[in-house]
């Protein structure tokens, strides 16, 4: 981190870069690199490791699919170097495509390249705490603006697609689809393109399937086609052989010689009769067969997926270059936030204490963020957050130690404050109402925050915790 960031603000001295080229054997090309790159040569990846460098760059010049394979599936599964630049050049799978940065280009343009991830990883959040699966995938994403995660579709594969990247990032064998769904939960990515929708087994998720037509009474495969006939005048329908008696058509419940096709009788349908129990019918059952569980399956049973490409979103950005959040307010959780059953245990305990010492006074203030979700939608999160952000600190700094704060809703926010007045409660009020004027006065879109103040004096005799806060959230919404 240090000499990356030494790297990016280099003023006239020139530090070279570690590249590293992998080749199996050494290649002329690795000289056109060697007067702006500090650049060593490896064939394997463990000769590599025992040196324990710090490399800027990894290119790769590969003979065989294999050993690209080899090498980039353990650079980005390697703790230290995941998330560093990786050309590729020569043979390499599709699927390891996706984990590499693409072709290798030429000095310059990869010195930019550079240049641009040195800076993008000094404004990652620096984080002590080792990185999890959530936080290296940011940081992935993070230094590659842009970057869409793919689906890669392997016909051999059992659900046919794969995240190669997501595999290699998680660093062990895990529910990829899983993490996937969580991680658009916490709206850490954004759908993109829909790459392909398709059912799947329930059991086993698989996507081998095949499909038969069997009887609805029995659920023998053993089907046939027949062509029916249909009897206006009993309403029968019933296979053409039933009809025929030494060569005429004779109904086989109503015995009427049928003679005239359209006022008779008529062909309908083609129709399907069972061999195992005759049943006769026009339609039969459709069963999915998945080749991999051996279950079979009604077809409406099968479980549709839709397989997408994702982006880093714009709260996974802000994940990225402030550490973990969950949401726009959760600033406001930095401050003497208790948990709401926490905030309302003592909301009861001092309305008590009002009641027996009417002295004791206590005030609540309820900010209520009018428009926030319009706001985040007009101007994304990023912008929002930094006027939250801005007024959060107010709010902070009007804070005293025994004040407590927590959320009620997405958007509400709720201070007590104990030991404060009805004037005391009003000029706080005042202070942050001008506070976020301020805050936005040369701003088209301004976020607009409603209080509902209440001093101890206003009390309902008889009144808990959450009727009180029912009744001014009520005055808000
Ligand atoms: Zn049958
Ligand atoms: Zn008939
Ligand atoms: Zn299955």
């Amino acid at each position: 981190m240090q000499r990356r960031l030494q790297l990016s603000t280099k003023q006239g001295f020139q530090v070279s870069r570690k590249l590293i080229y992998f080749s199996s054997k050494p290649n002329e090309r690795l000289g056109s690199f060697q007067s702006e790159f500090d650049c060593q040569h490896f064939d394997r990846f463990d000769a590599f490791l025992q040196t324990e460098a710090r490399p800027d760059v990894f290119l790769i010049q590969a003979d065989t699919g294999d050993y690209s394979h080899d090498i980039l599936t353990r650079i980005r599964g390697h703790g230290d170097y995941y998330c560093d630049l990786c050309f590729v050049d020569g043979e390499i799978a599709g699927s390891d495509k996706l984990l590499s940065d693409g072709g290798i280009p030429d000095p310059d343009a990869l010195a930019s390249r550079l240049s641009e991830v040195e800076d993008l990883h000094a404004a990652f959040k620096r984080r002590d705490e080792p990185l999890y699966r959530d936080d290296r995938l940011l940081k992935y994403l993070w230094l590659r603006p842009g970057f869409v995660i793919r689906a890669h579709y392997d016909w051999s594969s059992p659900g046919f697609y794969s995240y190669p990247l997501l595999e290699a990032l998680s660093f062990s064998e895990i529910d990829v689809r899983a993490w996937l769904r969580n991680l658009s939960l916490k709206k850490f990515l954004d759908k993109q393109e829909l790459q392909d929708r398709q059912r799947e087994c329930p059991h086993c998720r698989s996507t081998h399937l095949s499909f038969i037509d069997v009887c609805p009474n029995c659920q023998s495969i053993d089907i046939e086609k027949q062509i029916s006939l249909h009897c206006f005048v009993c309403g029968q329908v019933g296979p053409q052989q039933e009809f025929l008696r030494n060569g005429v058509l004779i109904c086989p419940k109503c015995e009427t010689h049928l003679r005239q096709i359209g006022s008779d009788y008529d062909r309908p349908i083609e129709n399907y009769s069972c061999r195992q129990c005759d049943h006769f019918f026009d339609e039969g059952d459709v069963l999915a067969r998945c080749a991999v569980c051996s279950r079979s399956m009604a077809v409406e049973d099968l479980v549709v997926n839709k397989i997408y490409a994702w982006k880093l979103s714009e709260l996974g950005q802000i994940v990225a270059i402030r550490g973990a959040m969950t949401d726009i307010l959760s600033i406001f959780t930095e401050m003497n936030f208790v948990p709401q059953e926490l905030f309302l245990h003592n909301l009861d305990w001092i309305l008590l204490q009002a009641e027996r010492y009417p002295e004791c006074t206590f005030s609540m203030l309820g900010l209520y963020f009018v428009n926030l979700q319009q706001m985040v939608d007009m101007l994304g999160s990023a912008r929002v957050l930094q006027k939250v952000e801005g007024f959060a600190e107010r709010v902070r700094e009007s804070l005293r130690k025994p004040d407590l704060c927590t959320r009620s809703t997405e958007n509400m926010v709720w201070l007590l404050l104990p030991q404060t007045g009805s004037e005391g409660l009003s000029s706080l009020k005042t202070r942050l109402e001008r506070s976020i004027e301020q805050l936005q006065e040369a701003d088209a879109q301004k976020l607009v925050c409603e209080f509902a103040s209440f001093s101890s004096e206003q009390r309902n005799a008889g009144e808990n915790a959450e009727l009180l806060l029912a009744r001014l959230r009520s005055e808000l919404i």
